[in-house]
């Protein structure tokens, strides 16, 4: 079966109003879980990636800033150590993002994110980002209304400056279903490996799902530009939630098309070194 790309398939296009309810967390696009043709693309995009990373590094004159967001256990760690596992560690940062702690509480929300974005050459991962600033906070009302309200066009002005100074900005929505998360919940709770990363909050949220669908959904809608686009991606499926970002990050990268710099020319023959 002809399979549909990814990169377009979960964009969203700017402008448009991001409907979750369209968008069938539980999609697997006609793949087979384990089957040799999703091995074989997974493998070959991961290898890609390594390789688009290394001209990255070398040509040192754009960026990529991969962020990523998603309810709690929409699988963001899982993500990041999955598709990221073969880059190298010297051209590559995660930075997650926590509740601010009083001194980033001390200046503006975008302050702690500008610190962490990635210099030319560079790939940054964010685990949950300054989206947090009209998710979280807008949700738990940690701000007045006008306060997060104006914080959209602040967003859009931000990643605007960074995309035209050679930071292409991929935003990436893991889509789980509230079943799905139940699920991912309660076995924090079980399984002793995964205790760590059980948190009360997270069942507070939990509660609080409806309120975090309209969130995502105005900030999807309402933050989706050309060059920082967002995408939707089918979460509940661990498999081919790897499968479809590995895919996106590849894609852009290819589209990035970071060069071998030139070798630099040999000074002329009894020439001075400068
Ligand atoms: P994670 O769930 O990312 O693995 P934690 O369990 O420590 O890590 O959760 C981080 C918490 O920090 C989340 O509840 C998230 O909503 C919250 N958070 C992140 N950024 C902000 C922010 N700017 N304002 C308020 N809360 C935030």
């Amino acid at each position: 079966m002809a399979k549909t790309d990814n990169s377009t398939r979960y964009r969203v296009k700017p402008g448009s109003k991001v409907e979750l309810q369209q968008h069938d967390p539980g999609y697997d696009n006609g793949y087979t879980k384990g089957s040799p043709e999703v091995e074989e693309k997974l493998a070959r995009d991961l290898d890609r990636i390594c390789e688009w990373q290394e001209k990255l590094y070398a040509e040192s004159k754009q960026a990529l800033l991969i962020v990523l967001q998603g309810m709690d256990a929409s699988g963001k760690d899982g993500t990041i150590s999955h598709v990221m596992r073969g880059l190298n560690p010297q051209g590559c940062a995660v930075a997650s993002f926590k509740v601010p702690t009083p001194q980033e509480l001390a200046h503006d929300f975008l302050w702690r994110i500008h610190q962490k974005t990635p210099a030319r050459g560079q790939i940054a991962v964010f685990n949950r980002s300054h989206y947090e600033d009209v998710l979280a906070v807008r949700v738990r009302k940690l701000v007045p209304q006008a306060v997060w309200k104006a914080r959209y066009d602040q967003i859009n002005d931000f990643e605007s400056m960074l995309t035209q100074n050679g930071t292409r900005i991929v935003k990436l929505f893991l889509h789980i279903s509230r079943e799905e998360q139940k699920k991912r919940l309660q076995k924090r709770l079980e399984d002793p490996k995964k205790h760590w990363k059980y948190s009360p909050v997270d069942d507070q949220d939990s509660r609080l799902w409806n309120r975090y669908v309209t969130a995502y959904e105005e900030a999807l809608s309402r933050c989706s530009m050309e060059a920082a686009p967002w995408y939707v991606i089918p979460a509940d499926r661990k498999w081919y939630r790897n499968l479809a970002v590995a895919e996106i990050v590849e894609q852009t990268l290819a589209e990035m098309k970071p060069q071998w710099p030139q070798r630099p020319e040999a000074p002329a023959e009894g020439g001075e070194h400068v």
